[in-house]
């Protein structure tokens, strides 16, 4: 699946000699100097803190680059008295990109949440989010999700806490809009959209009824556009259903730039743009929103349009955490070195949406925030960190761009996988079978697969479960970001 990476020294004198061997390790009371040039070629291995005591390796986050890292560490670690610790605010890794088809109604939310006691299973877990790191201490500070806090100890640490929806100084925004990055702002759209459409069925005032039927989406990079098309599909099923003409529901996708799904090219990307205005989605690019009310928007060229629903998926910044660390940022990202161990700090890691990894493939730049670069930073990472406890060889992330799969709703989807541009049906194929494929574990994939398969013979379920509330769905709640409700 990966690309061969060519081997670029690390820089060695941050690795020292380690009494490591199997037998030894287990025999801790008796340390012995063991090299392995024969063996591996060249391998360093930092001393270790306090013989006899296992290895506290601490992940933070079980997001794509965490949850990797530590399933990977597991599995190189097998055997050593390493024990690795993941601390997550959840219980699972969230799939993201099969959110915008939870919000759609096509998939539910467990669908897309891998338990990670199931697929961890030699990973302790402490459920609760990081405050701070002590990087003398070399400890970190966790409150649980009942205030309950603690420091957890550790001797390698990994950061991988994510990002987060990057809000802007937009009057209203936090308060009026809701981004699409966790479960409850996946459900959340669903809910009110249905129940929206219901209420404007009896409400007497047009123009309510009007702003109740209005969606308001910001972001026309993949998981807005993504987002919009989901929903569109689940407006249309509801209209169906209510004998509406669905032209009376109305969905407006803006983006200040001027193109769509810019990461997909200029030819998919009017492929695109063609589709989403077939369907009756009002595209207005080079626009955005200049302030936001309980019941309207104001777009920047000052026109005001009434709705109740508005998604700003408009991109991500990193995780609070990382502006705790008082370390050196790129656009707010973590910068970290080839090997994603953080200068200075020899024993700390991280990756992911919040590491600015350096991209080989385009000197100067850094990856982009994607979940397919964070899934093989996660196996970096497990690489890199287990080198530094004497296992295995330390080497500089590197990874070839292998394409997008974008979802569009009925029948239509654009992939790009290693450069082919695919459209339509095809893609659609393509883009179900890559995430049935990319789903890390087996009873998430069949339940997936199950609702692929139902979503083919049934209409969407049009079911507003209200599981939800209004404040749970606010980027504050979900996110940590923003106003508080
Ligand atoms: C709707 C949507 C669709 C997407 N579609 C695609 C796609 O099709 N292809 C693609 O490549 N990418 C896609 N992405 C991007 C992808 O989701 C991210 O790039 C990826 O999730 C990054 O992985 P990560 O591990 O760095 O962070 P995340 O997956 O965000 O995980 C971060 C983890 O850290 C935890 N955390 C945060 N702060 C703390 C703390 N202080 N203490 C403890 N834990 C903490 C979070 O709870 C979470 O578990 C999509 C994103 C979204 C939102």
């Amino acid at each position: 699946m990966f690309p061969p990476f060519a081997f670029d020294p690390v820089d060695r004198s941050r690795y020292g000699e380690y009494p490591y061997s199997p037998s030894s390790h287990r025999d801790a009371a008796t340390p012995v100097i063991v090299s392995f040039e024969a063996r591996v070629g060249t391998v360093f291995c930092m001393t270790h803190e306090s013989a006899g005591e296992p290895t506290r390796i601490v992940v933070v986050g079980s997001g794509f680059a965490g949850f990797e890292c530590a399933r990977a560490l597991a599995r190189r670690l097998r055997g050593t008295d390493a024990r690795i610790t993941m601390i997550a605010p959840h219980d699972y890794m969230l799939y993201t990109p099969l959110l915008p088809e939870v919000a759609g109604g096509i998939l539910d939310a467990r669908f897309v949440t891998v338990p990670l006691s199931e697929a961890l299973p030699h990973v302790e877990l402490v459920k609760g989010s990081v405050d701070s790191v002590d990087f003398g201490a070399r400890t970190v500070h966790v409150t649980d999700c009942e205030q309950g806090v603690e420091d957890v100890a550790w001797d390698r640490l990994v950061l991988t806490p994510g990002s987060v929806t990057r809000l802007f100084d937009i009057p209203g925004l936090a308060e009026h809009a809701r981004g699409l990055k966790t479960p409850a702002e996946a459900l959340y759209f669903r809910d009110q959209l249905l129940t929206q459409i219901e209420l404007a069925e009896r409400d007497t005032d047009p123009s309510v009824a009007d702003a109740r039927r209005t969606v308001v989406v910001v972001g026309a990079s993949y998981a807005g556009t993504e987002l919009t098309a989901q929903l569109r599909a689940l407006a249309d099923e509801a209209a169906a259903r209510r004998n509406l003409d669905p032209a009376k529901i109305r969905f407006l996708l803006l983006d200040a730039a001027d193109t769509v799904m810019p990461e997909v090219g200029e030819k998919l990307g009017g492929k695109v743009l063609d589709v989403l205005r077939s369907r009756g989605i009002d595209v207005r690019l080079e626009t955005t929103l200049a302030e936001l009310g309980p019941e309207h928007v104001t777009l920047d060229d000052g026109t005001v349009i009434p709705t109740r629903t508005v998604a700003w998926v408009t991109g991500v910044t990193a995780g609070p955490l990382i502006d705790t660390l008082g370390l050196p940022t790129e656009k707010g990202r973590l910068t970290v070195r080839p090997d994603l161990s953080v200068d200075g700090h020899p024993d700390v890691f991280a990756g992911g949406d919040a590491a600015a990894v350096p991209d080989p493939k385009n000197s100067g730049s850094v990856t982009p925030p994607t979940a397919q670069h964070a899934v093989r930073e996660g196996q970096a990472l497990a690489r890199n960190v287990a080198a530094s406890l004497g296992v295995g060889d330390p080497k500089p992330y590197s990874h070839r761009d292998m394409g997008l799969v974008v979802d569009l709703g009925p029948g239509f989807a654009v992939a790009n996988p290693l450069g082919i541009q695919l459209s339509g049906f095809l893609a659609k194929v393509v883009t179900r079978a890559y995430h049935l494929y990319a789903m890390p574990n087996a009873a998430n994939r069949w339940a997936v697969a199950l609702a692929y398969l139902t979503d083919l013979l049934f209409p969407r379920p049009l079911v507003s479960i209200g599981l939800v509330t209004d404040s749970e769905s606010r980027f504050a709640a979900g996110e940590g970001v923003g106003a508080q409700s």
